[in-house]
């Protein structure tokens, strides 16, 4: 059985002080591959950081539905050009999340829809697929 992290926030302050300690112990336990999602473009950075550094660690770039009331176009614009990096292979923290309402559904919505219209996910389409439709829309089935 392969073991994969899905979601490890070792970029976070909570690991500075033994963030190598829990990458090692991470390896140990027989992690093959370690997930480090973005929550915001700082941590979206640190997340390139280590995928960097580790062969084995991914990032992904994205901002939480909660913080996206907090994010600016700049940081949006990080976000998107982090997300061209060959060590991000996804895109997260994203979605809408309208558990605990830390941003309003008019500021998340919209953001979840440009994240999903961003230059990433248009340069990661294969060649061949038809042109994308609008993020909402449906196909007219017969
Ligand atoms: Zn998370």
């Amino acid at each position: 059985m392969r073991l994969v992290d899905s979601h490890a926030h070792i970029q976070a302050d909570a690991f500075a002080s033994d963030r190598a300690a829990v990458i090692a112990a991470a390896r140990e336990a027989r992690i093959e591959r370690l997930l480090v999602p973005g929550w915001d473009a700082g941590s979206s950075a640190a997340a390139l950081g280590l995928a960097a550094e580790w062969d084995w660690i991914d990032a992904a770039a994205g901002v939480h539905p909660h913080d996206a009331a907090l994010a600016t176009d700049s940081d949006w614009a990080l976000v998107v050009q982090l997300a061209a990096d060959s060590h991000v292979v996804a895109i997260g923290e994203t979605g809408l999340d309208f558990d605990r309402m830390h941003s309003r559904r008019r500021r998340s919505s919209p953001t979840f829809g440009a994240t999903c219209a961003s230059p990433w996910r248009r340069a990661s389409r294969p060649s061949s697929t038809a042109a994308p439709r609008p993020v909402g829309a449906t196909r007219r089935t017969r």
